[in-house]
């Protein structure tokens, strides 16, 4: 069947997910907003492709797109996203395969609440994390993280105390290299929530004389796991798994960006349009797969294909209908089949 097929060759998988309402825009709206998205068929959380819906209630305006799946607007989504998406990949880690997650949207869609959640409710970035360290308990495996992000194409370490450049080299069989970028072992979940926080911090004070810095340069958590190869020779077997909180999704005539911010907005739009191209040749197997066209897919090239297997989620604001055509559009090219 189709379905079928389309599990078969599908490298990463495309769902979307769409926010609640925050109580101010329920407030302004005057109480009952409608949201821009639905769902057509099947229903939420499925397994099979979704037709998701998208309806500009001013206009009448309206699209519709093929995805992988649909996550509506429930409190705990995040956990189920987890469950369903996400925990099915991290076996494969433990094997030495590489597998990568992508938040992608427009700023104030819910892609930094989807990767890293809240106290009260984690994302994705800590359930991982914490699923990871468990199966190492019990195997006998041994968890690192790094932390970095991605700004006007240079890449930052966020776990060193002074944030630093770091160098991207490819050696002959095309591992990537990040020379420089720190390894901090991770035992615990209190002690990884200690590292983290501390990288996220970090990332917040490394640009000051611009605000919110972080909506405008890609977020990488890094999860490798070793396992020792169980043949006596005390060799290890590495996996990784990357878990990105991508820079918005700007519209530029909406902003009126401008200088800086212009030359910012320019190099967000260009990598998140070559990570479609790379998505999109990947889930059609064309012979050629363009990672070079930006440094962030350059970085990306053992942990996207191959044998790995990623997971891009689509953010969406369900009061922005414009924006959501722009983030649902491009996730479904990537998609294509
Ligand atoms: P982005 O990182 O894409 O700019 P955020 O993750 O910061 O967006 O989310 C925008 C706002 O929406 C934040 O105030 C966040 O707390 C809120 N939000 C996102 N998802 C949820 C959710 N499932 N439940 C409650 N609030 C949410
Ligand atoms: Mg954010």
């Amino acid at each position: 069947s189709k379905y079928l097929h389309c599990n078969l060759v599908t490298k990463v998988r495309v769902i979307v997910r769409v926010r609640p309402f925050l109580l101010s825009e329920i407030e302004s709206k005057g109480g009952n907003p409608i949201p821009c998205v639905s769902v057509v068929s099947p229903e939420n959380g499925s397994d099979q492709e979704v037709s998701v819906y998208l309806k500009d209630y001013e206009t009448s305006r309206n699209e519709c797109y093929k995805l992988d799946s649909f996550y509506g607007q429930e409190n705990d989504n995040v956990s189920q996203i987890f469950q369903k998406e996400v925990s099915p990949l991290i076996p494969g880690i433990f094997d030495g395969r590489n597998a990568t997650i992508f938040a992608y949207g427009a700023t104030g869609s819910g892609k930094t609440f989807t990767m890293q959640g809240t106290d009260e409710l984690p994302g994705l970035m800590p359930l991982t994390m914490s699923e990871v360290l468990s199966l190492c308990e019990r195997t006998g495996c041994s968890a690192e993280i790094s932390y970095y992000e991605v700004y006007l194409d240079r890449c930052h370490d966020l776990l060193e105390p002074k944030v630093k450049e770091i160098s991207v080299l490819e050696d002959k069989d095309g591992q990537v290299q990040l020379r420089g970028l720190s390894r901090v072992p991770v035992a615990s979940m209190s002690n990884f929530h200690q590292i983290f926080s501390s990288g996220v911090q970090r990332r917040k004070v490394a640009h000051t004389s611009l605000n919110d810095v972080s909506s405008r340069s890609h977020g990488v958590l890094v999860i490798l796991v070793s396992t020792p190869s169980g043949d006596g020779s005390g060799n290890v077997v590495k996996g990784k798994l990357n878990l990105i909180d991508l820079a918005g999704n700007e519209d530029n005539r909406k902003t009126c960006n401008e200088g800086i911010r212009l030359q910012e907005s320019a190099k967000i739009n260009q990598s998140l349009f070559a990570l479609s191209n790379v998505i999109y040749a990947l889930n059609n197997n064309k012979a050629r797969v363009p990672y070079r066209e930006s440094k962030l897919t350059r970085i990306l090239q053992d942990s996207l294909g191959g044998k790995s297997r990623s997971l891009m989620v689509a953010c969406l604001n369900p009061g922005e209908y414009q924006e959501s055509v722009n983030t649902v559009s491009l996730a479904a090219r990537s998609r294509q089949i």
